[in-house]
């Protein structure tokens, strides 16, 4: 790898890593299906999520959540 490919492929890290993703990180994998499965229920509102992850000692915002479900955040291609 040259210095070219390397910074790219930390800018495609980057692209690609919104806080819904970095932050789910450490919770276990059972709350991350959780989280996968909340987030893919309409019925659930962003707030709601915010608060419960925070309440995990994860702290996002509801926005930030609002943000990731509609794709519109770097991790969209990586969960696709
Ligand atoms: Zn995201």
């Amino acid at each position: 790898m040259n210095l070219n490919e390397a910074l790219n492929a930390d800018a495609a890290r980057r692209r690609r890593e919104c806080l819904i993703a970095k932050l789910s990180r450490p919770l276990s994998a059972e709350d991350q299906a959780t989280l996968a499965a909340a987030l893919g229920n309409p019925g659930v509102s962003s707030r709601a999520i915010s608060r419960a992850l925070g309440l995990m000692g994860v702290s996002v915002s509801s926005h930030t959540v609002d943000k990731h479900r509609r794709g519109d955040c770097g991790c969209r291609s990586e969960t696709t």
